[in-house]
């Protein structure tokens, strides 16, 4: 393909984070007859091909998905509730929850650490998160007084190093709370993983990107019957 086509007509492209979210997204690529030709884990390219011409992989953090949608760098990536909660969803047509990549948002603590009485006594929690306007929305809600502290990453270690009293973060199995001596004492919702999709780009490649929405929210029902 020439530079002049290219510049014209990029393809559509589909903004991925590695691991759980891609993994997850390539039976629903499958179903809409997209196949990854790349590995993530073992290329360092960041714009990976399929085996449709007209469809690129971009592989960039989590947290940055909603980003290169909303600005249209990317057309439609797949995002975490906890992720497009942080970035607010602006510019973004979220059609289907894809039901993948499913965990949980729960505050823990260190285990004897006392939640229950700290809150009920009106102490002001310092909370360790990543997830800085979920963990704002959740104590202001309970009415419980917080300094948070903004983390972006190995948000466990903070209560063990008396960085904070609690941390609020995604646990799927508990394995890495567990191993670190951290107890879940609240779960404040399930999280699941979107299809989200460039509000321009719908109106503009609708003819392209629909099929593909479509075949991503058939399969993902069929696999939450399949259970
Ligand atoms: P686990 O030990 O299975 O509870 O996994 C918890 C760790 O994996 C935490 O450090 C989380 O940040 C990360 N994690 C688990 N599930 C997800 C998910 N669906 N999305 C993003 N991060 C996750």
């Amino acid at each position: 393909m020439s530079i002049a086509t290219q510049s014209t007509d990029p393809g559509l492209i589909l903004a991925l984070s590695k691991g759980r979210i891609f993994e997850d997204t390539l039976p629903l690529l499958a179903a809409a007859g997209i196949v990854v030709t790349e590995n993530p884990e073992t290329s360092r390219k960041l714009i990976l091909a399929t085996n449709n011409p007209d469809v690129r992989v971009l592989i960039v953090r989590a947290s940055d998905v909603p980003t290169y949608v909303q600005h249209g760098a990317a057309d439609f990536g797949v995002a975490g509730k906890d992720v497009l909660l942080e970035h607010g969803g602006e510019g973004l047509y979220q059609p289907v929850d894809l039901n993948i990549a499913t965990c949980r948002m729960s505050v823990a603590v260190n285990a004897g650490f006392d939640y229950e009485s700290a809150v009920r006594q009106g102490a002001r929690l310092r909370v360790a998160t990543k997830f800085v306007n979920t963990a704002r929305q959740h104590f202001a809600s309970k009415g419980v007084h917080v300094d948070l502290i903004k983390l972006y990453g190995s948000m466990e270690l903070a209560p063990l190093v008396g960085l904070s009293d609690a941390i609020v973060d995604v646990v799927s199995t508990g394995n890495t709370l567990r191993a670190n001596h951290l107890v879940e004492v609240e779960k404040i919702m399930e999280i699941s993983s979107r299809l989200v999709v460039n509000q321009a780009a719908l109106k503009l490649k609708r003819a392209r990107l629909q099929p593909i929405i479509e075949a991503f929210e058939r399969a993902s029902k069929q696999s939450l019957q399949q259970g």
